[in-house]
């Protein structure tokens, strides 16, 4: 995609790609199954280690839907999820009938708080006389949670951790690869993750029998016939053999990619030094080590950002990463909850001077479609919300870009 405007987290090939994708047209494997998708597997088993055997699926939103499936989620059913998250990590809970309870975060990771998750956890089985059925943590913007004690909880209650790292690729928990601490780990290769199949997702299982279940529902759930019977409900979330060309092709970069968030992460620390009313989000002890897919800023709300008085005056075209999909026309400027005048005021200006930020995800506790869900809160996603903003940090941002992007920060900010 030719780019004068500088974007949060643009797709970058290896060149690498078209060779695995020729090779696939070549042998004629233009399928769901095939070499590359073994292939890409088998990088991506020695990428995470830890014995662990991974499935190819069509998208992350399909990992998280079938690891549901895997820990027995069934209609009625209850599943702890982050409140703090993009909503793939809480919507296949529905699609199973199911009922999501959202649990707020700590303010260190902005991840699940593994308190209010214990204390949930009580709850529900004192008001439904049932267990919830799994745990759903988030990495958000690749920052591991508190893996100790959420592993220390589910170990304790005997409920599965379906570990969402779909934006935790390479991130590290005392130097173990996200994904590897739950039962399950998710993986995404949309085209803004840190890397990329053009679309795609993964599902990190913990041995054969687990991942050829997994295989077993993404491919229609067909038993061992000579004609199809089906004797469950399946699903067609393979991921094709062209996509996995991609994959293995962007499995050669991935270290490079990874090192590059995390040098712009550098970058920004050092610009935003001086800078008052801005804090970095970075790893809070040497346990963490996010592969700051987004680098992320909170904006003190007594910081002054030219043009705020006008935040929010105009409706915008479409929704944030609207080029993806396509929107409602919103039926008013404001929400019950949304991001403070200087964060948008910031995010506009960044706008016109060709910058991409975004705000951090609404909680999924203050979105209209799970307003019957319960939640277990203590405000800290919501105050994040208001204040924070995702900053440019693909591996096509360079250190004059981030330059750049620091100097119209500054230069919005009223003194
Ligand atoms: C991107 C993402 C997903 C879903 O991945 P897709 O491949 O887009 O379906 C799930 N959870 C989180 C937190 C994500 O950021």
């Amino acid at each position: 995609m030719a780019q004068n405007r500088i974007y949060l987290c643009l797709a970058h090939m290896s060149g690498e790609e078209q060779k695995f994708i020729k090779e696939a047209f070549d042998t004629n494997w233009v399928v769901p199954l095939g070499p590359n998708v073994n292939g890409f597997e088998a990088d991506l088993e020695a990428f995470v280690g830890e014995d662990k055997r991974v499935v190819a699926l069509s998208a992350g939103t399909a990992a998280v839907h079938l690891a549901l499936i895997a820990c027995g989620v069934k209609a009625g059913d209850e599943v702890l999820c982050q409140s703090f998250t993009f909503c793939a990590s809480a919507n296949p809970i529905t699609y199973l009938g199911a009922k999501p309870i959202f649990i707020d975060s700590e303010a260190d990771t902005w991840n699940m708080d593994p308190e209010l998750l214990e204390k949930a956890i009580i709850d529900r089985i004192e008001k439904t006389g049932k267990k919830p059925k799994a745990i759903v943590p988030v990495y958000l913007y690749g920052m591991p949670a508190k893996l100790e004690e959420i592993m220390a909880i589910s170990r304790k209650y005997d409920i599965p951790v379906i570990e969402d790292a779909a934006e935790g690729f390479g991130s590290k928990y005392d130097g173990q690869m996200c994904g590897t601490f739950g039962k399950f780990g998710v993986l995404s290769f949309n085209g803004n993750k840190m890397i990329t199949t053009s679309g795609g997702g993964a599902l990190i299982c913990p041995d054969a029998e687990a991942k050829n279940e997994i295989m077993f529902y993404a491919t229609q759930a067909r038993e061992a016939y000579p004609y199809y019977q089906h004797e469950q409900i399946g699903y067609n979330y393979r991921m094709s053999n062209i996509c996995a060309g991609i994959g293995r092709g962007q499995m050669t970069v991935a270290e490079e990619h990874i090192a590059h968030h995390k040098h712009l992460c550098d970058l920004y620390r050092e610009l935003l030094k001086d800078v008052e009313g801005i804090t970095l989000h970075e790893n809070p002890s040497e346990r963490f080590d996010s592969n700051f897919w987004l680098n992320t800023v909170l904006l003190d709300a007594s910081l002054q950002v030219k043009g705020q008085e006008h935040a929010y005056e105009t409706a915008v075209q479409g929704a944030v990463g609207g080029a993806a999909g396509v929107t409602h026309a919103s039926s008013s400027l404001h929400t019950d909850c949304e991001p403070n005048a200087n964060v948008e005021a910031m995010r506009v200006a960044l706008d016109k001077a060709g910058i991409e930020a975004r705000p951090l995800w609404k909680p999924m506790h203050k979105q209209p479609v799970f307003a019957d869900a319960p939640a277990y809160l203590n405000g800290v996603s919501e105050e994040l919300f208001k204040c924070g903003l995702c900053l440019p940090s693909g591996p096509c941002v360079t250190d004059k870009d981030a330059c750049y992007i620091v100097e119209q920060i500054k230069a919005n900010i009223i003194r």
